[in-house]
């Protein structure tokens, strides 16, 4: 096990370094373009690739850094650069950890590489999960997956919705009840593969922030895909589902919804994105605060916005250190006692929120306008307190591991 540090090594201050050169030189000068064209960025996303920052390669290397700093501090780096773009970069890599998580290793060798093209010929990925009635209460889906036994295939019906990438994916993951008795426990993940028919893209949204990054529903009609397809494969699934019947039986009750805790290892990596727009907004208004002049001197001479910045620097350093050590702890297959990867989204996505709003007031009237990229960052940072689980649902989360209470 590594031993928990809140220092990067070499190794990793160069790859910093790296991502944070990329961030500067192609994100962030593309972000204000693309974010008023509300349109995926296939450019950014192809140099991206060209220099090895979009490819599994580089995710799995964050992914299985032992100090479980790797992808905390890519996360920072790249939604330092724009939340929009950045996310248009890592969606994939938050539905090709959906298969690397749960696929078998001829799942993984055949789907991933087609979840990212190559540099040529880019592609990108979609992580189906949430419904129009089934957002935080997951156990509410309603996309139904079938067994044909005869053809060895599953024909799944259902819409799914402000799915990233939805529609526009090579790769969809679809999650689908394959057992309605079992609530979330009947639940299983499929791969639908490019041009599958009946698989269509529904409304695309107009969003508030991360207008860079798709969102649309995907709807799903008869949609037949091979027994290879479920993530994990077939036997597998018999046995999961036979144990949470048993389960069920015993405790006399439908299956509590589990779920949620399992997010609290993905959960750190939000947390980083919402560090790093956090950051970015704080140190324009830094910069900003010491170069505007009112009143003959300089606005951070006053108290009043100097201990703004001193209050936002604070929440962002100790947001980070809560991310880096949920990270660390999933890394180290720590058991989250705390619910400590809810605390770090929770926290971080909050401070992204409230930094951001402090940097619009200390920008003034330019704070207020797409002149500055404040106002573009905290239109984004909204994003941070609602997706992979809101804030209200890491509160729910915590309060009820800290009392030992079921999560559902
Ligand atoms: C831009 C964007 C991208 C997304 N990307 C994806 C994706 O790629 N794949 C995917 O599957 N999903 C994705 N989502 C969906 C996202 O995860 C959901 O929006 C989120 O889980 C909340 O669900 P909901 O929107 O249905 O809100 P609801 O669950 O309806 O919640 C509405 C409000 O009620 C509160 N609330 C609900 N239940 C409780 C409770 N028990 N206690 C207290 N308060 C509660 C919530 O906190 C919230 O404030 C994305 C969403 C957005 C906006």
């Amino acid at each position: 096990m590594a031993e928990f540090t809140m220092e990067l090594n070499d190794e990793q201050k160069e790859v910093r370094d790296w991502l944070h050169g990329f961030s500067a030189d192609v994100i962030r000068p593309a972000a204000a373009e693309w974010d008023e064209r509300e349109e995926t960025p296939w450019p950014v996303i192809q140099e991206a690739a060209k220099v090895g920052i979009y490819s599994l390669d580089f995710y799995a290397q964050q992914y299985f850094d032992p100090t479980g700093l790797g992808i905390p501090m890519a996360m920072e780096e790249l939604f330092w650069g724009d939340a929009g773009i950045a996310l248009s970069i890592v969606g994939t890599g938050l539905a090709a950890v959906g298969v690397l998580a749960n696929g078998t290793e001829e799942q993984i060798g055949t789907w991933i590489p087609q979840m990212y093209g190559d540099a040529n010929d880019v592609k990108v990925a979609a992580f189906c999960s949430s419904e129009p009635d089934a957002g935080s209460d997951v156990a509410s889906m309603r996309t139904r997956a079938v067994y044909d036994e005869a053809k060895d295939e599953w024909v799944i019906n259902g819409t799914k919705t402000w799915a990233t990438n939805g529609g526009i994916a090579n790769v969809h993951v679809v999650v689908a009840v394959v057992d309605s008795e079992l609530g979330s426990k009947g639940h299983a993940s499929f791969i639908v593969p490019p041009n599958t028919p009946g698989l269509s893209q529904g409304q695309k949204f107009k969003k508030h922030g991360i207008r860079a990054s798709h969102t649309a529903e995907v709807v799903l009609e008869n949609v037949r895909v091979p027994g290879s397809c479920l993530l994990g494969g077939k036997a597998k699934l018999d046995e999961r589902l036979a144990r949470a019947r048993e389960r069920a039986k015993a405790g006399g009750e439908r299956v509590k919804n589990a779920a949620m805790a399992t997010f609290e290892a993905s959960r750190p990596a939000v947390g980083a994105m919402a560090v790093g727009t956090a950051r970015a907004a704080y140190e324009v208004a830094l910069d900003y605060a010491k170069t505007r002049e009112q009143f003959g001197r300089p606005i951070i001479d006053n108290q009043g916005v100097a201990f703004q910045l001193a209050d936002m620097r604070t929440s962002i350093d100790a947001a980070r250190l809560l991310v880096w050590r949920a990270s660390w702890m999933a890394v180290n297959g720590k058991q989250f006692t705390a619910a400590e990867g809810s605390m770090s989204k929770l926290f971080a996505s909050e401070t992204a929120k409230t930094v951001t709003a402090q940097a619009v007031q200390i920008l003034g009237g330019n704070g207020y306008t797409r002149e500055y990229p404040v106002e573009r960052m905290h239109r984004d940072a909204a994003i941070y307190t609602i997706f992979e689980g809101t804030s209200e649902i890491q509160r729910l989360v915590i309060a009820r591991t800290l009392s030992g209470m079921p999560i559902r």
